[in-house]
C-alpha cells in the first residue's frame, strides 16, 4: 500500500484539483503545493472567489451564457447590435469569440450539439428558445458559429430549417475553420476572420 505523504485535507485538495481539465495527478500535486506555499496571496483569494462564484453564478435565461447577473452582461449591453444572434454550442465558444473581438452582437448558447449517437436530441438543447428569439422583430440575422464537425453541421441544418419562418438571414462561419475543428481551440485571428467572412447557409 502506498504511504500517504500528507494529511487527508491536503490529499482531498489534490484529488479535487486532479479533476480539472488539463491537470493530471502529478500536476495537481504541484498545483496544490503551489497553493499551499502561496496561502495568503493565492489560496485565500481563490477560495473566496470560488465561494462567491457558487453563490452568484447563474445561467442567463435569455442566451444561456454564464454570469453573475441575469440577464447576463452581454444581453443587457446597449452597445451591442440587437439584430444579430450568434449561435454557439457552448459558453466556451462564446468566450472564445469575445476574446477574438470577432463581433459586437448578442449570442445564443445551445448547451451542446445534436448527437444521435450520444442520445442528444433537440429537447436537450435550447433550440426552441432560439427559434423564439429569431422571431423578435429586431432580429435580422442568425450566425451559426458551430464546430465544423458532423454533429455541429447536423445541428446547423436542423436550426436553419426551424428559423426559416422567422424571415431572418442565416449565415455560417467562413473557411478558416478546419474541418473537424473546435472553435475554442482556434486562434483569435482565425476566429475573427471566420466570422467576418461568414457565408449564407
Ligand atoms: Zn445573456
Amino acid at each position: 500500500m502506498q504511504k500517504a505523504v500528507a494529511g487527508p485535507e491536503i490529499e482531498r485538495l489534490i484529488q479535487l484539483l486532479a479533476r480539472l481539465p488539463g491537470l493530471g495527478p502529478r500536476s495537481a500535486r504541484r498545483a496544490a503545493l503551489h497553493l499551499i506555499k502561496k496561502r495568503d496571496q493565492l489560496m485565500a483569494p481563490l477560495a473566496s472567489a470560488l465561494q462567491t462564484a457558487i453563490e452568484k453564478i447563474e445561467i442567463c435565461r435569455t442566451c444561456g451564457n454564464i454570469d453573475t447577473q441575469n440577464p447576463c452582461t452581454v444581453c443587457i449591453d446597449p452597445r451591442r447590435d440587437p439584430s444579430v444572434i450568434v449561435v454557439v454550442a457552448d459558453v466556451a465558444d462564446l468566450w472564445a469569440l469575445e476574446r477574438a473581438h470577432a463581433i459586437n452582437a448578442r449570442y445564443h448558447v445551445l448547451g451542446g450539439t445534436l448527437s444521435p449517437l450520444d442520445g442528444v436530441g433537440p429537447q436537450d438543447l435550447t433550440i426552441d428558445v432560439l427559434v423564439g428569439r429569431a422571431h423578435a422583430p429586431e432580429v435580422t440575422e442568425v450566425i451559426l458559429a458551430l464546430n465544423a464537425t458532423v454533429d455541429g453541421q447536423t445541428t446547423a441544418h436542423y436550426i436553419t430549417d426551424l428559423v426559416q419562418d422567422a424571415g431572418v438571414k442565416v449565415t455560417r462561419l467562413a473557411h478558416g475553420v478546419p474541418v473537424g475543428g473546435e472553435l475554442d481551440y482556434l486562434d483569435e485571428g482565425t476566429l475573427s476572420a471566420a466570422i467576418k467572412q461568414r457565408t449564407a447557409f
